[in-house]
């Protein structure tokens, strides 16, 4: 008889629904809590950062789900992501213009006011015909803490 199995594949249906209504809300606290970080921090962070910091309000999260939806956070525009050669990719919430210093003895990125904006883009469109949606510039050197210490090598030659 079909109209005595009907209660059981609705309960099924409810179920159904419920877990995917769960994990749609779960998946959105998870996205939320992490944008969240990414916008309030300042330090441009990693991956492993912003792991460290959404797993305080929810223990649960996977450093794969972060990474997961870091990706779709910059893709969607919500966060930008500094990708650099050779470093590791960092993720940014400021998402006026700007350009970024990069130190080479701790890693530190600092944010430095693009005063270039949009008339470099036009020049360099106007000089070579190509089509420019934005530009990447990255300032490496020293932070102000990293040019107090010196390489060990220095320190042993003033010693000895
Ligand atoms: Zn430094
Ligand atoms: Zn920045």
């Amino acid at each position: 008889m079909p109209s005595a199995l009907q209660p059981v594949e609705r309960l099924h249906e409810v179920d159904a629904n419920n877990y995917h209504y769960w994990i749609t809300m779960r998946n959105s606290r998870q996205r939320e809590a992490i944008l969240r970080v990414v916008r309030t921090a300042t330090c441009h962070p990693t991956a492993e950062w912003v792991y460290g910091e959404v797993k305080k309000e929810l223990p649960g999260i996977s450093l794969g789900t972060v990474y997961r939806n870091l990706k779709v956070l910059s893709e969607s525009g919500e966060v930008q992501s500094c990708d650099s050669s050779g470093g590791t990719m960092r993720y940014d919430g400021t998402m006026t213009s700007h350009h970024h210093f990069r130190c080479e003895g701790c890693g530190n990125m600092v944010d430095i006011e693009d005063q270039l904006g949009s008339e470099l883009d036009g020049q360099v469109a106007a000089r070579t015909g190509l089509s420019i949606r934005c530009h990447v510039l990255e300032f490496r050197g020293l932070c102000p803490d990293c040019q107090r210490v010196r390489p060990p090598s220095e320190r042993q030659a003033i010693h000895g």
